[in-house]
């Protein structure tokens, strides 16, 4: 008796697990149709040049709104897309969508870019480069409006290939953003090796501004991005605190709450007209 009791008794921590693995293959399940159900869109949120205080460009951010799960996060569903292949599908949709976007808006804001997120497994088939360009031509979108930004620890992989690729796409004018720098483990060896044009520094880094050590660490970083020649972009800007030090460490481009968040297409417009003149005269 005792014994069949033990054995029906689940710990809490199988518990826990067996809901996970629950949600994550539900969440499986369902991505494979969100493509085709229409539940992906795209969010964009805007960069400021803090020298000019200008609208400088746009990141475009995936958003999953499942009819019964609500808004699934992309830190929780990218991976699962990365994992089945999926990331394939859904990286030329965001791409695409992206592209057509910013060809629309482009006339409102002529000198931005538009970022786009690849998963290095998106590098893999070597049709990438190819898709990419064609995917511009298409939508009618300059090369040189797009930035692809990669991340740092998923690059490590296929560093050879990615190599070749991108160096490709940087060959035709399309422009590259090292994404997350700062947490990963050979971030300076990527800098070495792959054509980037600007290194976007992990929002950790930037949060911790005025409240820690790490304030050296984030300066050392801007100055050691800015004698490669190559831009900084500071992610996460949330506060007053933080641009100020931002400015006057030279830091290039800032992306954050406190300059705007992701917000649809729909409300491009009217966020681009309210920010025609620079923030530092508004
Ligand atoms: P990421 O590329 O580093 O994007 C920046 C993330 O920081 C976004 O989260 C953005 O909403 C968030 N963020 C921006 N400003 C602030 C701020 O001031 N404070 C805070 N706390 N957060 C801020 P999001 O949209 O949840 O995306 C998370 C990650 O998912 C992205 O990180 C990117 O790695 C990945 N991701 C998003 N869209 C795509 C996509 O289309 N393809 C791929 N492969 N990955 C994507
Ligand atoms: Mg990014
Ligand atoms: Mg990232
Ligand atoms: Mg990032």
């Amino acid at each position: 008796d005792a014994k069949t009791r033990g054995l029906n008794m689940i710990s809490p921590y199988e518990q826990r697990m067996t809901e996970r693995l629950k949600q994550r293959t539900l969440l499986e399940e369902e991505l494979r149709f969100a493509l085709e159900r229409k539940q992906l869109s795209l969010h964009f949120q805007p960069q400021f040049e803090l020298k000019s205080g200008k609208l400088k460009g746009f990141e475009a951010l995936l958003r999953w709104h499942h009819p019964e799960l609500g808004a699934v996060s992309p830190d929780e569903f990218i991976p699962i897309a990365e994992e089945t292949g999926l990331i394939v599908p859904i990286g030329q949709w965001v791409l695409r969508s992206a592209c057509e976007t910013m060809q629309r808006i482009l006339p409102l804001c002529p000198s931005s870019t538009i970022g786009v997120n690849i998963s290095a497994l998106q590098l893999i088939p070597e049709q990438f480069p190819d898709m990419v360009l064609e995917t511009a031509m298409l939508t009618g979108l300059p090369l040189d409006r797009l930035e692809l930004e990669l991340t740092e620890s998923e690059l490590m992989t296929s560093l050879d290939s990615a190599q070749e690729q991108l160096t490709r796409l940087s060959e035709a004018g399309v422009r590259l953003a090292l994404d997350d720098f700062g947490v990963g483990y050979s971030s300076l060896n990527y800098l070495r090796k792959l054509p980037f044009h600007r290194v976007k520094i992990d929002r950790s880094f930037i949060q911790d501004i005025g409240t820690s050590k790490d304030d050296e660490l984030a300066e050392a970083i801007i100055r050691l991005v800015r004698q490669l020649h190559l831009d900084v972009v500071a992610e996460g800007l949330e506060s007053y605190d933080q641009l100020m030090r931002l400015q006057e460490w030279g830091c290039d481009i800032a992306q954050g709450y406190l300059l705007g968040r992701p917000m649809p297409e729909s409300e491009l417009h009217a966020f681009i007209a309210r920010n025609t003149t620079s923030f530092s005269e508004a």
